[in-house]
């Protein structure tokens, strides 16, 4: 039987950081997954190392781009910092923002937030996922304590006294610790029986990557439709954004249908025209939205990170970035347990994990979830009191603020 001290079940981009953080600590790790990190096509960026400073990352096309991607908060720019990845990061190509303007196609509510009010120089960054996945996976490898198990099926989860066992078709693994980051439908969650609170929000999210007439002057656009809203992210390019735009299923499976020519016109009015006409489209992708969230985080020598935890509407850009927030609490719970002699799985400062992430993750799909129903109202006093609070909070600078460091991740 193989053994390790943490087996980490999942590769996306909060397992990668996790096993980064934990790498540093002398201790065994092992990431276990169904796909290949190094079997993902790559595009071009992605192989890049650190080449010279000046090198262009600006996309030649809109097809250069991978359509997924990220708003990251400077809270997580920190930790990837922290994790020694940022460089590798920034370098293949990233795209700050400095400006939000949000506002409601139902009246004339409207909020502007400007990073120079927060003194930043930006809010933070609109990074596709294969770039983090790229810089966090070679700087993986100059670790000698993870082995990495790719293509697993796993078959059966075990819990003996003092840890966990874990088949897979090829092999048998025992941890003291065993982490599930395996995203929204965790095996993990579901074979150790965590309970699970979900709920459709009743929209799909439509995303693609755009080319818009006019320069988006590094700003993130979001208008709130009765319908859901829409964001316009920019990308480095200053006439490229990658969009996501949220909708009831049917409308979406409308737009799914629309050939390109239609897509770009009718996604240029729902955007008001603010950055012009939309001049082309990648090729569309979308994904039913749902709400869950464990109802723990952690049993006996097992815990939730990521999205296995929770999963939230991408309104507001933070899924992913709770996901690191995550990881940066749990590492400082095990760092505790191994500095004082402790065996990982030691409940009680994983309990402090538990109860600083749910309570944080909570009232973020609760904000969520009062933002999508109050926008997605017509009721004429609804509408009267969105515009108004839009607008009130607008101008109060104080308030303004705050909504800003909380967003950015730096709220006290
Ligand atoms: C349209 C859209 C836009 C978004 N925009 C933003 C944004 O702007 N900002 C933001 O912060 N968040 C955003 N999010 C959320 C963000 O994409 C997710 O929160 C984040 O990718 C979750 O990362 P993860 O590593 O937890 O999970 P995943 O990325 O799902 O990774 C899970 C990993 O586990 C592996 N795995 C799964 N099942 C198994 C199994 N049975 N055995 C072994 N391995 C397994 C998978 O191969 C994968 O590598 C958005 C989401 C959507 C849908």
């Amino acid at each position: 039987m193989k053994q390790h001290d943490i087996l980490i079940i999942g590769d996306g981009i909060v397992g990668l950081a996790l096993a980064h953080a934990l790498a540093k600590e002398d201790i065994d790790i092992a990431i276990l997954s169904n796909s290949d990190l190094f079997a993902r096509p790559k595009k071009q960026v992605l192989h890049s190392k650190r080449l010279d400073s000046g090198r262009e990352t600006s996309a030649k096309n809109i097809q250069e781009y991978d359509q997924r991607v990220s708003a990251i908060t400077l809270a997580s720019e920190h930790l990837f910092k922290q994790l020694g990845v940022w460089e590798d990061i920034s370098f293949r190509r990233v795209s700050p923002f400095r400006d939000m303007q949000v506002w409601d196609a139902t009246g004339s509510g409207q909020i502007h937030f400007d990073s120079a009010w927060i003194g930043q120089t930006h809010l933070g960054h609109i990074i596709e996922n294969s770039v983090m996945l790229a810089a966090l996976q070679e700087n993986l490898l100059s670790y000698s304590n993870v082995t990495y198990y790719p293509l697993r099926e796993l078959t059966e989860l075990m819990r003996p006294a003092e840890g966990v066992i874990v088949k897979t078709q090829q092999e048998t693994i025992f941890t003291k610790l065993l982490i599930g980051a395996d995203g929204a439908n965790s095996w993990v969650r579901q074979q150790a029986g965590f309970m699970l609170k979900q709920q459709s929000y009743d929209q799909t999210a439509i995303i693609a990557t755009v080319q818009t007439e006019h320069d988006h002057k590094e700003t993130a656009w979001q208008r709130f439709m009765p319908t859901g809203p829409l964001a316009f992210l920019p990308l480095n390019h200053a006439n490229q954004s990658s969009i996501v735009w949220s909708c009831e299923p049917m409308l979406a499976a409308e737009i799914m249908a629309y050939d390109d020519e239609t897509f770009c016109q009718e996604l240029g009015k729902a955007l008001d025209f603010k950055l012009g006409q939309v001049l082309s489209s990648s090729v569309r992708q979308s994904f039913p939205l749902v709400m869950r969230h464990a109802e723990r985080y952690i049993m006996e020598n097992i815990a939730l990170v990521g999205d296995a935890a929770h999963t939230i509407h991408p309104l507001a850009g933070q899924g992913l970035n709770l996901g690191l927030a995550d990881v940066a609490c749990l590492v400082k719970a095990l760092q505790k347990n191994l500095s004082l002699n402790r065996p990982l799985g030691y409940m009680s400062f994983l309990r402090q994990y538990e109860r600083e992430r749910r309570i944080h993750n909570l009232l973020m799909i609760k904000a969520m979830n009062m933002f999508k129903h109050l926008f997605s109202n017509e009721h004429a006093l609804l509408v009267s009191l969105r515009n108004n609070g839009l607008n009130g909070v607008d101008s109060l600078s104080w308030l303004k603020i705050f909504f800003m460091q909380q967003a950015a991740g730096i709220g006290a």
